[in-house]
């Protein structure tokens, strides 16, 4: 690991200032992927900046028609949420199903959505549920947020608040686990805004998360869910790219027997 400074501070705006200390300082939230990335050598911030604590990310709350999560919220808060579990199931089977009881103890929402793995949960909920992310700067509608492969459209010191997702009819997630890591090797996040409007975003699969337009209008005309093409499967040692096209079919069918009919 390089050198680095470490700064800790108690406020949103004590944050934003520190961020402008230099323009290698670095935000961190529960440090479950960039400290493994500084560890080796990948990332080589010259301040950190721990958000990881701060109350004012750290909250949970239906406003209009959206649940409204703070960016630092932990995966373990979401996972047993009763306002989540009420308003949002999916959302909360979503969370208990990241990695380990430690990253779930430490790992964050926004910390999550601004690393945009590929393999990584949230993004699907975030797509599938029409979600705005909230940074100190702007609101991002989801589908400009994504931008391929560990990329997003934050600016460099751009600080992530919340995000606002948009309180479905049904909502539920299915996973098909990486045994080594637990990261989606797939996952179908699917969400129901009315009798014929299917929401589908699918992670693990492409290059990055996807919403699964054929799949969803075949629902919406009460079709047969077709095969799924992709133009960019992830292909590993873990699955070909037919295997996670295959599995996805399977996912998708398991979802919709968990939503309520
Ligand atoms: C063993 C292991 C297993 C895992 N399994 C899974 C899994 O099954 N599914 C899954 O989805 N993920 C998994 N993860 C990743 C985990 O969910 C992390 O929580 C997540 O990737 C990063 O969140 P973090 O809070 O730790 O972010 P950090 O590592 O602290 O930061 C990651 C990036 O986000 C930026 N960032 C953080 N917060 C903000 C913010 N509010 N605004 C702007 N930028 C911000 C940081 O600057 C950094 O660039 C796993 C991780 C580990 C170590």
């Amino acid at each position: 690991m390089y050198p680095f400074h470490y700064l800790r501070p108690t406020s949103v705006p004590e944050a934003q200032e520190q961020i402008l200390l230099d323009s290698e300082a670095k935000f961190i939230a529960g440090g479950m992927t960039l400290l493994p990335a500084m560890k080796h050598r990948l990332a080589n911030p010259s301040h950190l900046i721990d958000i990881g604590n701060l109350p004012e990310l750290d909250s949970i709350e239906k406003r209009d028609i959206y649940l409204v999560v703070g960016a630092g919220t932990k995966h373990k808060t979401v996972a047993s949420n009763p306002l989540v579990k009420s308003n949002i199931a999916g959302l909360a089977e979503l969370a208990i199903l990241i990695g380990d009881p430690q990253v779930r103890a430490r790992g964050t929402l926004g910390g999550s959505l601004a690393n945009n793995d590929p393999s990584a949960d949230y993004p699907a909920a975030a797509l599938a549920l029409n979600a705005n992310i909230v940074t100190d700067q702007r609101t991002i509608a989801v589908k400009d947020f994504f931008q391929g492969l560990y990329t997003t459209c934050l600016n460099e010191g751009e600080l992530m608040k919340e995000v606002q997702f948009q309180i479905p009819l049904q909502s539920t997630y299915v996973k098909l686990k990486q045994a080594a890591s637990g990261y989606a090797l797939v996952g179908v996040f699917i969400a129901q805004y009315g009798p014929n409007e299917f929401n589908v975003a699918v992670t693990g699969v492409g290059d990055g998360v996807f919403r699964w337009t054929d799949a969803e209008n075949a629902l919406n005309k009460k079709q047969t869910i077709p095969a799924l093409k992709h133009d960019q499967l992830i292909e590993d040692i873990h699955a070909s790219g037919k295997y996670r096209a295959h599995m996805t079919r399977v996912l998708l069918e398991k979802a919709l027997t968990q939503l309520t009919q």
